[in-house]
């Protein structure tokens, strides 16, 4: 299927591994130009140039151009991170919005500061990416928002309250935004809400549940998998096609929704 987004540019955060690399590889490959965000310069130049390869590739089977890819080594939930990534771009057509996950732990050792932290890069970075980028999107007739949230919103995580609450917050913000006169213009904005995938982010958070039940890693992943119904974690890969749907042309009428992908780990009919 042709997506119909080749030659727009989309914003990528958090891209260097895991979740955010796959929706930057399924967009690169559909023929999107792409800059990509996270903190560490060395892992991201490397990410960077796999995913122009990988686009250059995908652009001369079809014929066409190679799709641009830009980097920035930044922490986006800083201003400063957000300015150097919206300085290498004028009109993003596409944002994903991620960045790490909160800490786990217990609520009793949060102070006011872990809240703030978690609420910074959960919530208010999404806010203001999409604040930064929504108008411009809406003048030109077509947009595509898509937050990497959790399926924590849906089913909370006891060890990653920061998490529920702070995505909460936004998923209450993109309820609301994604159905006001935007929707009218082409713009979209969904989650996407992630339940257990392979990545280093899944992999520090059973060490935590290990060190804080005492139990080993392994019989705690063999656990986590066999209370998948499909049996296993997901793959960034599958991750960022669904991404890649959701940024196309033919994801235009998906509005404000909560896309679940977990392997059909949770357990509610809605
Ligand atoms: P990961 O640790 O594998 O990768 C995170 C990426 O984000 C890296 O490229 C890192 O450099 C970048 N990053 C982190 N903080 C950043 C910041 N402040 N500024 C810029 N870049 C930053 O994590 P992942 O598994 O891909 O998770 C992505 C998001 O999805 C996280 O918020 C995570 O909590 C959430 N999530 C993941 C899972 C899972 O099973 N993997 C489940 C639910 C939610």
């Amino acid at each position: 299927m042709d997506l119909g987004i080749s030659g727009r540019t989309a914003l990528v955060c958090g891209a260097s591994k895991g979740l955010g690399f796959g929706c930057a590889l399924a967009l690169v490959e559909e023929g999107v130009n792409l800059v990509v965000v996270a903190r560490s310069a060395d892992p991201l130049a490397d990410a960077a140039s796999r995913l122009a390869a990988i686009g250059a590739e995908a652009a001369a089977r079809r014929g066409a151009a190679a799709p641009f890819v830009k980097h920035v080594a930044a922490d986006i939930t800083t201003p400063e991170g957000r300015k150097a990534a919206l300085a290498l771009h004028a009109d993003f057509d596409i944002v994903v919005t991620n960045a790490g996950g909160p800490p786990p732990g217990d609520f009793r050792d949060w102070d006011r500061e872990a809240w703030i932290k978690a609420v910074d890069a959960n919530m208010l970075t999404p806010i203001e990416l999409i604040k930064a980028t929504v108008d411009g999107m809406a003048a030109r007739g077509f947009g595509r928002i898509v937050n990497i949230t959790s399926s924590a919103v849906k089913a909370p995580i006891d060890i990653l309250g920061l998490s529920n609450g702070a995505r909460s917050g936004l998923t209450g913000f993109v309820a609301g935004l994604s159905r006001s006169a935007l929707a009218g213009k082409g713009v979209t904005i969904n989650n996407l809400l992630p339940g257990a995938f392979d990545t280093d982010r899944l992999k520090g958070t059973f060490a935590a549940s290990a060190q804080k039940t005492g139990q080993p890693i392994d019989a705690l992943v063999a656990k986590r998998r066999q209370a998948i119904p499909a049996q296993r974690f997901g793959t960034a890969e599958e991750f960022g096609a669904t991404c890649a749907f959701l940024c196309s042309m033919h994801a235009a009428y998906i509005n404000g929704q909560n896309v679940l992908i977990d392997g059909g780990a949770y357990p509610g009919t809605y």
